[in-house]
C-alpha cells in the first residue's frame, strides 16, 4: 500500500494562546513520533498550498468568511466563541488546511497513492456554514466532500467521523442531501459538547436516511465500537456504496484523552481503520482520505496517529503501541 501524507510545519503557526487544548504542540508531537519511528520515510509527502477560496465559499457563507478575515486582520483573540481561538495567521492556515485536504483527495483520485492522511489543524468538523464552533474554522472534510462531487463529479461520498464529539458542522452542511452520507460515532450528546448527534437526527427532506448518528454512553470501550461498526456503520456503507471514503479521525475517543470519557484502545482504532479500508476496497477501489480532527493527550495522540498510519500502509498482524 502507498499512503500520502499532508504535513507542514506552517500548521503550527495557528496560535491558539496559552492553555488551549487545540495547540500547535499536537502536530509537533505527531511529527516527532513519525521521525522517531521512521514512519515518515514510508509515507509520501504531498505538495499542496492554500485552497482557492471559491472552494471554501461553496460550503461557508460569504459573511462568515468575511467576518473571519476581519477578525484575523484586527488581531482578535477568537471568533464567534471563545473556544475558537485565532491569531493574525489563522485565516491563512485554515485556508492551507483546506488546501491540504483537497490535495490529498486529488492524489488519491489520480491513483498516485492508495490512501492519504492529513495531519492538519485547525480541525474542521464542528465548523458550521455560517460560524465557527469548537476550535474549528473551516470545515475541511465537508469542503473535501463537496470538491469530490463538484470537481471530480462523484455521486456518492461517505464521511465516517469517529471523533468523540459529534461532527455537527458536517452533518448540518449535508443533512438535506443524499450524495454525501454522514456517519458519526460519538459520546452521548447529553454528556458532551456540542449537544447534537442524537440517533433521531437522520437527515432532512430528501436527505433522510443519509445521516447516521451513533451516540454512545460515557465509558464505552472497544466492544461498543465494534458492535456499532458491525450492526450500523458497515451495513450503512454497504447500502450506500460510496465512490470515495473520507474519515474524520479524532483521537479524543482514546481512554487517555482529557476532553471526553471514552475507553477506546489504540488497537480498536487500528481495527476500525482496517474495517473502513475494507469497505473502501469493496466499493471504491480503496479510495480513502483520513483527516485529523481532535485528540488532546499528546503522547496518546502521536502514538495512535502512528498506528492509524501503519494500518493505512497495510501493515499486517497485530500493531501494538511501543
Ligand atoms: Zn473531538
Amino acid at each position: 500500500m502507498t499512503t500520502g501524507l499532508i504535513h507542514d510545519p506552517r500548521f503550527q503557526e495557528h496560535d491558539t494562546g496559552p492553555r488551549h487544548p487545540e495547540r500547535p504542540e499536537r502536530l509537533a508531537a505527531i511529527d516527532k513520533h513519525l521521525r522517531d519511528t521512521g514512519l515518515i520515510n514510508r509515507l509520501h509527502l504531498l505538495p499542496f498550498d492554500r485552497a482557492d477560496m471559491s472552494w471554501v465559499r461553496r460550503v461557508h457563507t460569504r459573511s462568515y468568511v468575511e467576518r473571519l478575515e476581519l477578525a484575523c486582520g484586527q488581531g482578535r483573540m477568537y471568533i464567534d466563541v471563545e473556544d475558537s481561538a485565532i491569531c493574525p495567521a489563522s485565516l491563512d492556515i485554515a485556508q492551507l488546511a483546506v488546501g491540504g485536504a483537497l490535495a490529498a483527495v486529488d492524489a488519491v483520485m489520480k491513483h498516485d497513492f492508495d490512501n492519504a492522511f492529513c495531519a492538519l489543524r485547525p480541525p474542521g468538523h464542528h465548523a458550521e456554514m455560517d460560524r465557527s464552533m469548537g476550535f474549528c474554522l473551516f470545515n475541511n472534510i465537508a469542503i473535501a466532500a463537496e470538491y469530490l462531487i463538484a470537481h471530480h463529479k462523484l455521486e456518492r461520498v461517505a464521511i465516517v467521523d469517529f471523533d468523540v464529539h459529534h461532527g455537527n458542522g458536517t452533518q448540518h452542511i449535508f443533512e438535506p442531501r443524499r450524495d454525501v452520507m454522514f456517519i458519526s460515532l460519538h459520546q452521548d450528546p447529553r454528556f458532551l459538547f456540542p449537544g447534537t448527534g442524537f440517533a433521531e437526527e437522520q437527515g432532512i427532506g430528501e436527505g433522510k436516511g443519509f445521516t447516521l448518528n451513533i451516540p454512545m454512553p460515557p465509558f464505552t470501550g472497544d466492544e461498543g465500537y465494534r458492535k456499532a461498526f458491525h450492526n450500523q456503520v458497515l451495513p450503512a456503507l454497504n447500502r450506500f456504496k460510496p465512490q470515495f471514503m473520507l474519515v474524520s479521525a479524532g483521537f479524543d475517543l482514546l481512554a487517555a484523552d482529557p476532553l471526553a470519557n471514552m475507553l477506546v484502545s489504540p488497537e480498536c482504532v487500528v481495527w476500525m481503520t482496517r474495517e473502513l479500508m475494507a469497505a473502501a476496497d469493496l466499493h471504491c477501489m480503496g479510495k480513502l482520505v483520513s483527516l485529523l480532527e481532535g485528540g488532546y493527550e499528546l503522547d496518546a495522540l502521536a502514538e495512535c496517529v502512528g498506528l492509524h498510519l501503519r494500518a493505512l500502509l497495510g501493515d499486517n498482524g497485530d500493531i501494538h503501541t511501543t
